[in-house]
């Protein structure tokens, strides 16, 4: 502080002293002066910035400090209640850390303490925080989050990286940690209260034998139980062969024939019967199960194609749904290569459904194997189409020739005005581009008519059938065309 401040006194004393001499001075003594004063003034920023760092930061691991944790946790808080998002604060103690000080000495714990807060920060995204309270005390807020399973897995990342074995001056060590989880708003509004609730949470999870987690409310706690069996039970769901397919159609609004089937994934559990997928898809995204998944379900839907072809129905489509994690995993082209090759697929008649997340960061080498999948035949379809940033600009850019329309809008043909002006103009849209539009969810008769009389090419939908089992798809079509 003291230096500091007579820097800046310094400073202002050379500017009086040179700038009194203005008029007689030469220009090697004002560049002289400019230098002084340039140095002088690099000091004082590199000054303010110590004592930002002092004030925010702490010096040992160089995370925040409890200061600046505070004062984030606010900011997050504030933006929570307007977007209506959930913040998640994790409270971490390392387990026994006080061992570590007492047998191998301070120089090692402070090393320990380094390495865990490094760990800590590398499995958190960079918006999160990560913050040392003091002692062996960690705490991390995750914003802006719209599900609380994320927080689980971040919880669990944490405590698995945390037991992976340290190297301390050449010398391996065990360490766990303890980890208690609060959510707002539901456990509290403001940030000490949070961070209480997180503290209490942390010791539940140490009385219940550490290296574990708890959230604050016996609720959660639960969800996060019945989460994990879940998620354990899916990890065997593909080798004990719980998925199925089932197949919608899709109809050709011009000649009334299926030309093409919507693979839809069912889990069949022992325990809980058929699971949709929107209650076990993002789980397996979330965990990169979507992976082996995905290519289950691209493999069976290729064979299930040639099934068909070999009872005459040659000129079926099978569309499949893709997820964007699916996409960016570094097998994904070879994959597809992979099974087209083994099953003799004619790429002509796949389609791909991809959600427009799967642009949203600018990934130039998904982009780049999607234009490759088109050029080599396969169709490529935006799917709910509608609930995104969908616009023109997107449309041009991706190599998609199919646009679907998503069903929340096609629910309101007959009802509601402006979505059907919607439904109308996302048809001219797509034929300006020269896409196919296929309409999803139609369920009565007025709007299928409504999707004809605006020139929609195809329509999938409970009107004309729900999605079926591979055997009942055949039937629904043999019935069709004996009609
Ligand atoms: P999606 O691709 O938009 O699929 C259409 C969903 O709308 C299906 O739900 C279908 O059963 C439902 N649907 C179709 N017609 C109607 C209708 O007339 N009324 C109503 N109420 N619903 C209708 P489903 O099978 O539950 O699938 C939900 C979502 O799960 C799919 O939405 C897709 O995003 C995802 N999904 C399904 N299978 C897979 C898969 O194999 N891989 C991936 N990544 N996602 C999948
Ligand atoms: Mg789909
Ligand atoms: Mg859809």
């Amino acid at each position: 502080m003291y230096t500091f401040r007579r820097r800046r006194k310094k400073r202002d004393t050379l500017l009086h002293r040179y700038g009194s001499q203005m008029g007689r001075i030469s220009a090697e003594t004002a560049r002289a002066a400019l230098k002084e004063t340039q140095a002088a003034n690099r000091a004082i920023r590199e000054g303010e910035e110590k004592l930002r760092m002092q004030a925010n930061y702490d010096s040992l691991t160089k995370l925040p400090n409890r200061t600046l944790f505070m004062d984030r946790l606010s900011h997050a808080l504030s933006r929570g209640r307007r977007d209506k998002s959930q913040v998640a604060v994790l409270f971490f103690d390392l387990d026994r850390f006080k061992k570590v000080n007492d047998t191998l000495g301070h120089n090692a714990g402070d090393k320990l303490l380094q390495q865990a807060a490094r760990r800590l920060t590398d499995c958190v995204r960079e918006t999160d925080t990560v913050a040392r309270l003091g002692g062996d005390e960690f705490t991390v807020i995750l914003p802006d989050l719209h599900n609380t399973h994320n927080t689980e897995l971040v919880g669990r990342k944490l405590l698995q990286r945390l037991a992976e074995p340290f190297v301390i001056d050449g010398a391996e060590m065990l360490v766990t940690g303890s980890l208690g989880i609060t959510v707002f708003p539901d456990d509290g509004e403001d940030a000490e209260t949070l961070l209480k609730n997180a503290d209490t949470a942390m010791y539940k999870s140490k009385e219940g034998g550490r290296n574990t987690f708890r959230f604050f409310t016996a609720k959660m706690n639960a969800e996060a139980l019945e989460y994990l069996e879940l998620e354990n039970a899916l990890r065997h769901a593909i080798e004990r062969e719980q998925f199925i397919l089932h197949y919608q159609p899709i109809i050709d609004l011009k000649t009334g024939r299926v030309t093409s089937a919507e693979a839809l994934l069912r889990w069949d559990h022992p325990e809980r019967g058929i699971v949709a997928p929107a209650e076990f898809i993002p789980l397996a995204e979330d965990t990169g199960m979507i992976v082996p998944i995905g290519e289950w379900v691209f493999r069976t839907a290729c064979d299930q194609m040639k099934t068909w072809r070999d009872i005459g129905l040659s000129s079926l489509h099978v569309s499949v749904n893709l997820s964007a994690r699916q996409s960016r995993d570094i097998s994904f082209k070879d994959m597809i290569h992979r099974i087209l090759k083994e099953t003799g697929a004619d790429p002509k008649n796949i389609t791909l459904e991809i959600t427009e997340s799967l642009f949203m960061e600018e990934d130039h080498r998904t982009l780049a194997i999607l234009s490759e999948f088109r050029t080599m035949g396969i169709n490529l379809s935006l799917d709910d189409f509608g609930t995104g940033y969908s616009s023109l600009g997107y449309l041009k850019r991706f190599p998609v020739n199919i646009l679907k329309i998503d069903r929340s809008f096609v629910v309101d043909i007959g009802k509601d005005t402006e979505s059907q002006g919607l439904v109308e103009a996302i048809i001219t849209l797509a034929h300006s581009q020269n896409m196919k539009v296929i309409a999803e969810g139609a369920e009565t008769e007025e709007q299928v008519e409504f999707l004809r009389s605006r020139g929609c090419d195809e329509v999938q939908g409970f009107y004309f059938s729900r999605p079926l089992p591979a055997e009942e798809f055949a039937a629904y079509i043999s019935a069709q065309a004996a009609a």
